[in-house]
């Protein structure tokens, strides 16, 4: 297996944090286990060491980057990775963050099935597993309104993500959308639906990943009111006609 860089320069001057040397060593495990893991399902197609780095392990992070420096003295929170796929940006997240509870909702069963595997080789135990679609998981009583934070990567349209994140939040929580660039339209079309979810534009965070200089923004929401109880809409409806 190939060795993952550490980098640990780049983790400071971007993030002003480091990885101890068990979160490394943890960091070494997860490449190997998910590129294992990827020779039987398809998780990702990031795989080189410098890559992984870059785009799965700082791009994960980065997203909950307010967090880090507190360390294990952050409260515990409910997290969901909505449309994990291989892991991300779930995994290094539970990885850095042992005290708080992961939950990696994806809709294919299969990834999860494989995730699944990988959690229990490496003995991540905060993780736990929704092999369902958001719209379905947003509507059961055990999750709606129960996480303090949603994390969203590469999910979809901005208005779609939104849809599907804020019916899961508690009030006052907090979803994370990742995104590569963004713009004034999109901002737009974001802020006008979001009272009808709920929701609130807290701020956009913009990053350059520290190896290829690749532009990054992630747009903060937060829910101030209860989302009306016909949202998220039925399966397939949020991601083909998202609200406008
Ligand atoms: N977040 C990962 C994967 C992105 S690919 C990353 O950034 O690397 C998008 C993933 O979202 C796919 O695995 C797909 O199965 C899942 N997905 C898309 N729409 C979904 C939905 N409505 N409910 C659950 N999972 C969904």
């Amino acid at each position: 297996m190939d060795v993952l860089p550490s980098y640990s320069d780049r983790w400071q001057s971007t993030l002003h944090w480091q990885p101890s040397d068990r979160q490394q060593q943890n960091f070494q495990l997860l490449y190997d286990a998910i590129l294992t893991a990827n020779q039987q399902v398809n998780l990702t197609r990031i795989t080189t060491p410098e890559d992984f780095w870059e785009k799965h392990l700082w791009d994960s992070l980065q997203g909950v980057a307010p967090w880090l420096s507190e360390g294990s003295s952050a409260s515990a929170l409910k997290v969901v990775d909505v449309g994990t796929g291989g892991g991300f940006p779930g995994l290094p997240v539970a990885l850095v963050f042992p005290h708080w509870a992961i939950a990696l909702l994806d809709a294919t069963r299969k990834k999860l099935a494989a995730l699944e595997t990988v959690c229990e080789g490496l003995g991540i135990a905060n993780v736990s597993f929704l092999p369902q679609r958001a719209e379905q998981v947003a509507h059961q009583p055990t999750h709606r309104e129960a996480y303090n934070l949603a994390l969203l990567r590469a999910v979809g349209p901005v208005n779609t993500c939104a849809e599907y994140a804020l019916p899961l939040l508690t009030l006052g929580g907090q979803a994370i959308l990742y995104r590569g660039q963004w713009s004034a339209e999109e901002e737009a079309g974001l802020t006008a639906i979001l009272p009808r979810l709920g929701g609130k534009m807290v701020e956009v965070r913009s990053q350059t990943t520290p190896i290829t200089q690749g532009v990054r923004h992630n747009v903060i929401l937060t829910k101030t009111e209860r989302t009306p109880d016909k949202f998220p809409r039925l399966p397939g409806i949020p991601s083909k006609t998202p609200l406008v």
